[in-house]
C-alpha cells in the first residue's frame, strides 16, 4: 500500500491538495506519494518561519548547538534504517548510502560545536577610547533548495548551519528522493527543533521551487543544484543574499611516474561510484601519453566487471541512475561522443529490463574541446585524454567552464604543488581521487561551479550576516578619518 505524505509547515503535517510519485529508480515501483506544494505553502511557512524566527534567533546560541548534536544523536540511532532508505529511494550502495547518513550526522555534529564559537574580531581603533568588534548575526527567513543526490547529507550542509547561526527556514528538497527528506525533518522534529524553525515543502520547481526564490520575505537562498538552475536563481532572487554550489567536470590528471594501480583504484571510484552522479565525479582523465594505454587496458578490464543492481543489495558495485531523463541524457552524451569522435572502448548501453541503469563508460581519444569532455554528464561516463607535459595537463583541467575537484597523481612533490597552484578548483587531491571531502573543510568551487563555501569553518558564512560594532567611552565625539587621536 503506498502511503501520502504531508509537507511541514509551523509544526504541523499538512496535506496538499493533489499529490506526486517518488519511484525507486530500480525497479520504477511508486515508493510513496507526495504532496505537491504551490506559492500558497511557501507563503504559510514563510509566515511560520518568520514568527518563529523572534525566539530562535534570540536563543543563545549554545542552546541552538545543543538542539544540533541531539539530531546528531536521534541520526545515529536511526543511520541503518535511513541508509536503507537512501539505497532505495536515490539508488547508490549501501556502503556509500551509510557514508550519505555519516556524512549528516558529522554535520550536526560539527556544527553545534559552532554553538560556541560564531566568532566574531575584535581589533584596534584609530582613535583613543574606543572599542571595535564584529559579531555574527542571523540572515532572516532562509530557503534551502536541494539536489537529489545525497538526499540526507546535502540538506544537513545547510540545515545545520543555519540553525546554528539562528535562522529559519524553508527547506525545498528534491521531488526525487522527498522521501529521505521527510525522515530528516522528523529526526529535527523528534530531537525537538521547535514548530516553524524548520518548515518542508514538497513539490515542483516551478511552484515551489520559484515561489521560494522571488519570495520577498525570505532574505537568503542557500541552493545546490545544477549550473542551469544556479544562473536562474541569480537572475530572479533580487537582492537576497544567494549561496550557490553547482556542477563540475572533474579532472584526474595521472603524470608518468604515478603509482598506477592506485590511480585506477582512484579513478572507478570517482567515475563510477554513486553511478557517476556527484559534483564531485571523476569524468576526465588526463593521462600521460607513457602511461595512458596501460592505465586505460586495466581500467577498461576492471570497470566491465562492476555488477549493475539495486542499491540495497550487496552483490552492487553500481547502482541505477535517478529517473529516466537521466539515463536518456547518459546516452545521448555517450551518441554525442561517438558523433564527436571518440573511441568508445568499454559500456554505452543501457541494458535489459526494469530500472534506471547504465553501462559504466570508458570513452578514449577525447580532446579537450569534445561536449563529452566539458559539459556535465552526471553519468556514469569517463573520458580519457592524453597528454604530454605538466603544463598542458593543467591547460585541460582548466579548459571548462566547471571549477569544483580535481586531482593530480604523481611521486613527485613539485608536480603536485603545481598542480594545487594552478588547477582552477575548490579542491584538490594528491594521490587521491576527486571525491572524499570531509565536514570540518570547507568544500566549494570557482567559476561555474560557484563560489561559496559550504562545511567547515567557512561554512556558516553562507547563513550568517557579520555586523561590525563600534563602542566609543571617551564621552565625546569622535570622528574616524577627521580627528588624530592623539
Ligand atoms: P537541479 O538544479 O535540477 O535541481 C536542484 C533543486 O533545485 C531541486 O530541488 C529542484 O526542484 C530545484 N529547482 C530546479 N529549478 C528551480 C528553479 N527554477 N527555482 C527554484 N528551484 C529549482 O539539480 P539536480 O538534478 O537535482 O542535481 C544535480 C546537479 O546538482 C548537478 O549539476 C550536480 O553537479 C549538482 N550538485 C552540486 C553539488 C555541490 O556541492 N557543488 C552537490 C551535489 C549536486
Amino acid at each position: 500500500m503506498v502511503q501520502n505524505y504531508k509537507m511541514y509547515i509551523g509544526g504541523e503535517w499538512l496535506s496538499g491538495e493533489t499529490y506526486f510519485d517518488d519511484l525507486n529508480p530500480a525497479s520504477e515501483e511508486v515508493l510513496a506519494r507526495f504532496s505537491s506544494g504551490t506559492a500558497k505553502d511557501v507563503d504559510r511557512a514563510v509566515d511560520a518561519a518568520q514568527d518563529a524566527f523572534k525566539k530562535w534567533s534570540r536563543t543563545p546560541p549554545p542552546l541552538r548547538g545543543r538542539m544540533l548534536l541531539r539530531v546528531a544523536e536521534v541520526l545515529r540511532e536511526e543511520k541503518e534504517r535511513l541508509g536503507k532508505l537512501v539505497a532505495t529511494e536515490m539508488g547508490k550502495v549501501m556502503p556509500e548510502a551509510l557514508g550519505d547518513v555519516q556524512e549528516a550526522i558529522d554535520t550536526f555534529e560539527y556544527f553545534a560545536g559552532e554553538g560556541r564559537r560564531l566568532f566574531g574580531h575584535t581589533t584596534t581603533s584609530e582613535l583613543k577610547n574606543k572599542f571595535c568588534m564584529t559579531i555574527r548575526r542571523p540572515v532572516g527567513v532562509m530557503g534551502l533548495i536541494t539536489p537529489w543526490n545525497f538526499p540526507i547529507a546535502i540538506p544537513s550542509w545547510k540545515l545545520a548551519p543555519a540553525l546554528v547561526c539562528g535562522n529559519t527556514v524553508v527547506f525545498k528538497p528534491s521531488s526525487d528522493t522527498p522521501l529521505c527528506a521527510y525522515e530528516l525533518v522528523k529526526i529535527l522534529e523528534k530531537a525537538g527543533v521547535p514548530p516553524g524553525v524548520v518548515n518542508m515543502v514538497t513539490g515542483s520547481a516551478a511552484a515551489v521551487g520559484e515561489a521560494i526564490v522571488k519570495h520577498p520575505k525570505i532574505e537568503g537562498i542557500s541552493f545546490t543544484g545544477s549550473k542551469t538552475t544556479g544562473e536562474w536563481i541569480v537572475k530572479n532572487a533580487g537582492l537576497k543574499k544567494v549561496g550557490l554550489e553547482l556542477g563540475g567536470k572533474n579532472p584526474i590528471i595521472v603524470m608518468e611516474d604515478a603509482d598506477l594501480e592506485l590511480a585506477v583504484e582512484g579513478i572507478l571510484w570517482g567515475a563510477f561510484g554513486t553511478t557517476g552522479q556527484r559534483c564531485t565525479a571523476t569524468s576526465r582523465v588526463i593521462a600521460h601519453k607513457k602511461v595512458k594505454n596501460k592505465l586505460l587496458g586495466t581500467l577498461a578490464a576492471r570497470a566491465q566487471k562492476l555488477r549493475l543492481g539495486s542499491g540495497t543489495e550487496k552483490t552492487t558495485d553500481v547502482g541505477p541512475l535517478i529517473n529516466r531523463a537521466a539515463v536518456e541524457k547518459t546516452d545521448n552524451y555517450v551518441q554525442i561522443g561517438k558523433k564527436e569522435g571518440a573511441k568508445l572502448i568499454c559500456g554505452g548501453k543501457r541494458p535489459a529490463g526494469k530500472g534506471f541503469f547504465y553501462q559504466p563508460t570508458i570513452f578514449d581519444s577525447v580532446t579537450k574541446d569534445m561536449r563529452i569532455a566539458k559539459e556535465e554528464i552526471f553519468g556514469p561516463v569517463l573520458s580519457i585524454i592524453e597528454f604530454e607535459k605538466l603544463d598542458e595537463a593543467i591547460e585541460i583541467a582548466n579548459s571548462v567552464e566547471y571549477g569544483l575537484s580535481s586531482s593530480i597523481y604523481t611521486r613527485d612533490v613539485n608536480n603536485a604543488f603545481r598542480a594545487i597552484e594552478r588547477i582552477e578548483s575548490g579542491i584538490t587531491y594528491v594521490n587521491s581521487s576527486t571525491i572524499g571531502a570531509e565536514v570540518h573543510l570547507p568544500f566549494g568551487g570557482v567559476k561555474g561551479t560557484g563560489h561559496t563555501r559550504e562545511a567547515g569553518i567557512l561554512g556558516i558564512d553562507e547563513f550568517s550576516n557579520m555586523k561590525t560594532a563600534y563602542i566609543d567611552y571617551s564621552g565625546k565625539l569622535q570622528k574616524a578619518q577627521i580627528d588624530t587621536g592623539d
